[in-house]
């Protein structure tokens, strides 16, 4: 059971932290942890390095945490501080000498094969029951890349760690959380609101940890606020949240607005389950 690592690769919002040309306390404080990368997350179980979100950052962040390759990713939505990382996974496939299994909603992937079709070898539409192979072009013969989709509530594994994912609102679009069942854990960036059905199974799910994007206090129409935060938890009720995807607008340095169970997140750092 405790043959997993859980590690902040990034928990910055889309544009990061510092912002280029922002003179702002957050932009230029000295305190490294205000220093934040794109939101990605690295879950490393049975030898298998699982990435949560191939952002922009992903090349710093695995030269950064001395990580040599990611086997399988799981995606939580389209937006490109999300997914324009996926180019780098080319270094993986040297790596491995072998295809990486990519996972997301239709809504996901579908977006992701027409920006980065070159990448793609196959997709599954599991949901569909059909399996579609891409030919090799001959500007990329080396296709690195096998999509899965997955449906808004599948409990799916990988080497024998249980995941399943639901669905949030984000804006006008759906973004993918993701739960670890086992180990009480979820996952969720870039929401506004959640389905009744996704609290409930986040409610069931017995949460000792909950990641939760925080990307401003007030929160705006695709992220939610700290107070819709809190109202969440009180019927989830995780013993413990820990802040990501935040914007210049969150300061590490000023934590007094937080409940006894809450933290920031930071780059680098490791998620004990
Ligand atoms: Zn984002
Ligand atoms: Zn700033
Ligand atoms: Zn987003």
């Amino acid at each position: 059971m405790n043959n997993i690592l859980i590690k902040i690769l990034g928990c910055g919002a889309s544009v990061g932290c510092p912002i280029t040309g922002c003179d702002c306390n957050v932009c230029k404080s000295t305190n490294l942890k205000n220093n934040r990368t794109r939101t990605s997350l690295f879950i490393q179980y049975n030898y298998t390095n699982i990435l949560v979100d191939s952002g922009p950052d992903l090349r710093q962040q695995m030269l950064r945490e001395n990580i040599s390759h990611i086997d399988k990713v799981l995606y939580t939505h389209k937006h490109a501080d999300h997914v324009v990382g996926m180019d780098d996974l080319r270094s993986s496939f040297f790596y491995r000498k072998d295809i990486l299994d990519v996972y997301g909603n239709y809504e996901t992937l579908n977006h992701c094969y027409n920006n980065f079709k070159y990448l793609f070898k196959s997709i599954d539409y599991a949901n569909q029951g059909s399996r579609v192979f891409f030919e090799a072009d001959n500007d990329f013969p080396k296709k690195s890349l096998f999509g899965h989709i997955l449906s808004n509530y599948e409990s799916f594994n990988i080497n024998g760690l249980k995941i399943q994912t639901f669905q949030q609102h984000h804006g006008r679009i759906h973004s993918a959380g993701y739960l670890l069942p086992d180990y009480h854990f979820a996952y969720s960036t870039d929401v506004h609101e959640f389905p009744q059905e996704s609290i409930e199974l986040l409610k069931n799910a017995k949460l000792k940890t909950w990641i939760i994007s925080l990307t401003l206090k007030e929160g705006n129409d695709a992220h939610m606020s700290f107070e819709k935060i809190k109202f969440y938890n009180e019927i989830v009720k995780s013993e413990r949240l820990i802040f990501t995807h935040m914007g210049h607008f969150i300061d590490y340095d000023d934590r007094s607005y937080l409940e006894e169970n809450m933290s920031f997140g930071y780059d680098g750092m490791i998620v004990s389950v």
